[in-house]
């Protein structure tokens, strides 16, 4: 059965970033917060209170439907696959992203996609994130 990543315990969430930076540090060897699959953000004016944002893994991605190039494909088991050599930098993804959960990186001007492995829930000290197994 697939795994996803989801959000469990959204109100657990103490805003440490510990998350993003495992993200990052793995997936692009960047020690730094702007280049991981996920985010979590501050409600403006609601002190303690944070949003937890991650791809879905969409069964009918919108994502998807919306690259003109096909720089986007489904990924076995949910989410997408990447393919930088056939993106044209449009962000046309980032705006089709129902949830919001798609990042873009502002180095490349190219959408940071989420691989569903798990790592930011591994650092997450108090479990709010989880990689669970989906029908
Ligand atoms: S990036 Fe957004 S639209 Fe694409 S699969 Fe993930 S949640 Fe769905
Ligand atoms: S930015 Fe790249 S991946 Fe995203 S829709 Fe445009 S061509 Fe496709
Ligand atoms: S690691 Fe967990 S507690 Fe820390 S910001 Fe991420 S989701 Fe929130």
């Amino acid at each position: 059965m697939a795994k996803l990543m989801r959000v469990v315990n959204r109100d657990q969430c103490i805003g440490c970033f510990s998350c993003m930076y495992a993200c990052s540090r793995t997936w692009q060897q960047a020690i730094t917060v702007e280049k991981a699959a996920l985010r979590v953000k501050n409600y403006p004016g609601v002190e303690g209170a944070f949003s937890v944002r991650i791809c879905y893994g969409c069964n009918n991605p919108d994502c998807i439907v919306v690259c003109p190039t096909q720089a986007l494909t489904k990924r076995k088991g949910g989410g997408v696959v990447f393919d930088s050599s056939k993106c044209i930098h449009c962000r046309k993804c980032i705006d089709a992203c129902v949830p919001g959960a798609l990042q873009w990186d502002t180095e490349f001007e190219i959408p940071i996609i989420c691989h569903h492995c798990g790592i930011c829930a591994s650092y997450c000290p108090n479990s709010v994130l989880a990689l669970v197994e989906v029908e």
